[in-house]
């Protein structure tokens, strides 16, 4: 089946479709449009012009828009959790595309009931000085393939509540969803507000042109952080604003007197979330030498029955590797793992793109399953005698999205917690996120932030009034 991008409110022409495949079955899962540079040129000049009247709204109406938005979307969600399914591969069930869509349309409505009113910073005999939100001008949002819609809702809805207009790019491994989300929100907005682009990347990369569009007066990105410093390179010569929400290669810190058994779903949902293919789990787990074998004991019993197979079947739990490329990188770093380490659980690739959770002992930092952003449902467990020493390889790290510490002493995990170098940290758990609070990393995982005020702040440019 083909299906269509959205520009300016309408179908366009696509010059030619490239297959997704279903990471399942490796089936076609439908056709996305294969657009190039004339196509491109056409969404931002479609948004410039809907950003002359959608700027000029009301805060009310702007809001009321985006609560219309959000209504649709929940109305389509049960449509969009299964081309989720079909396209990305995580099951239905879960923590998988329907709890995606249950996040997708939480932050929508969230993010609506945000506002950024004006700030006086001084009424005196000298004179009123106002601050003002403004929004920016076209936002082009350029999304991976571990999310599609809750990502593309994180990007395109503050974007629209602060006066904004859209080009958006989903990945060429996961289009479908965003080509129909789209859609969906193009029901109740006005033409040439949300538009979307997708292509295959291989003659035409749609993402290094939007960087680089004098058109677009921002990217919000999600991805890669090779893509991320590309984006930031080139979007230097237009001075575009940025949001880069990058890699992460989180560490988890279990202190000697946690409860092995208690943490043991904690720890496993952490990293085996979406496979492990998201980009705040839990990728390497540093565990106290007195509990470590009675960790790893109740980590492997608590997936060792997880189900394992087609995302559509209600039954499964967890679901194959998106893509061939993840699948071969996954496959290689467990590889090397299992030479220099003890596979407990897993460590063997199954049938198509299927690979078991797999859980190894024996490794340290300078072994490529620790230091590498594996992206996969695989976690190296390290063992420690010196919380000093746990909290150093933990910090030894290009990355610092997320961080974990698990102990039945909520102070002494906060202390431990406040010298890890990371945008999050939770206690007892790892990667919970929330719409009103900032989400973002530090050091190569990222620039600002998303959701919450800090991260409406981002779609907008301060004018102060002095009268
Ligand atoms: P990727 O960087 O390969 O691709 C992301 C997007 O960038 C895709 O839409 C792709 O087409 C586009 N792109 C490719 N080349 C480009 C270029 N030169 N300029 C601009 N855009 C370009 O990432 P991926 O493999 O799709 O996603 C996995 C990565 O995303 C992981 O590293 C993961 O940690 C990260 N991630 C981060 C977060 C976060 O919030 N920090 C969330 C999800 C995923």
């Amino acid at each position: 089946m083909e299906h269509v991008a959205t520009i300016s409110g309408e179908p366009v022409a696509a010059p030619g479709y490239f297959a997704v495949i279903n990471p399942a079955t490796g089936e076609d899962a439908g056709k996305a449009p294969n657009l190039g540079a004339a196509e491109l040129d056409k969404a931002v000049a479609a948004a410039g012009r809907a950003f002359e009247t959608w700027s000029q709204k009301s805060d009310a109406e702007l809001q009321a828009a985006c609560a219309a938005v959000t209504k649709k979307i929940e109305e389509h969600s049960e449509e969009l959790a299964k081309l989720i399914t079909l396209e990305q591969g995580k099951p239905l069930n879960g923590l998988g595309s329907r709890w995606e869509m249950g996040g997708a349309v939480a932050w929508a409505g969230y993010t609506t009931s945000l506002s950024l009113p004006v700030k006086v910073l001084q009424d005196n005999e000298q004179g009123r000085v106002e601050l003002h939100r403004k929004p920016v001008g076209v936002v082009g949002s350029i999304t991976p393939w571990n999310f599609p819609v809750m990502i593309a809702i994180w990007h395109i809805m503050p974007a629209l509540r602060t006066g904004n207009t859209v080009v958006i790019k989903p990945s060429p491994y996961t289009p479908l969803s965003t080509l129909r989300l789209v859609e969906i929100m193009n029901e109740v907005l006005p033409a040439g507000v949300v538009n979307v682009v997708t292509g295959d990347d291989r003659a035409f990369n749609l993402g290094a042109a939007m960087s680089a569009h004098a058109g677009i007066r921002k990217i919000v990105f999600t991805g890669s952080c090779a893509t991320g410093q590309k984006i930031m390179q080139s979007a230097a010569a237009t001075m575009k604003r940025l949001t880069l929400e990058m890699g992460g290669n989180d560490a988890g810190i279990v202190l000697p007197d946690a409860d092995p058994q208690a943490i043991a779903e904690g720890l496993f949902w952490g990293a085996f979330i979406n496979n492990g293919q998201t980009c705040a789990a839990m990728k390497r787990l540093y565990v106290h030498d007195s509990i470590h074998d009675a960790v790893c004991e109740a980590l492997v019993a608590y997936a060792r029955n997880i189900p394992v197979g087609n995302g559509l079947d209600e039954a499964s739990i967890l679901g194959p590797i998106q893509n061939r490329m993840q699948f071969d990188k996954v496959a290689r770093l467990v590889a090397d793992g299992a030479r220099r380490g003890k596979v407990l659980l897993g460590g063997a690739p199954g049938e198509g793109l299927f690979f078991p959770p797999t859980i190894i002992s024996g490794l340290t930092n300078g072994d490529a399953l620790v230091d590498e952003e594996q992206f996969g449902p695989a976690l190296p467990v390290i063992r420690y005698s010196d919380v000093n020493e746990a909290i150093a390889m933990a910090n030894a790290s290009d990355n610092g999205l997320g961080g974990s510490v698990w102990s039945s002493d909520i102070a002494a995990a906060k202390a431990v917690a406040s010298r890890m170098q990371c945008g999050s940290v939770w206690i007892n758990k790892h990667g919970a996120i929330q719409p009103n609070a900032p989400f973002g990393g530090v050091k190569l995982s990222g620039l600002g932030v998303e959701f919450a005020d800090e991260g409406l702040e981002q779609y907008t440019d301060i004018q102060v009034v002095f009268a």
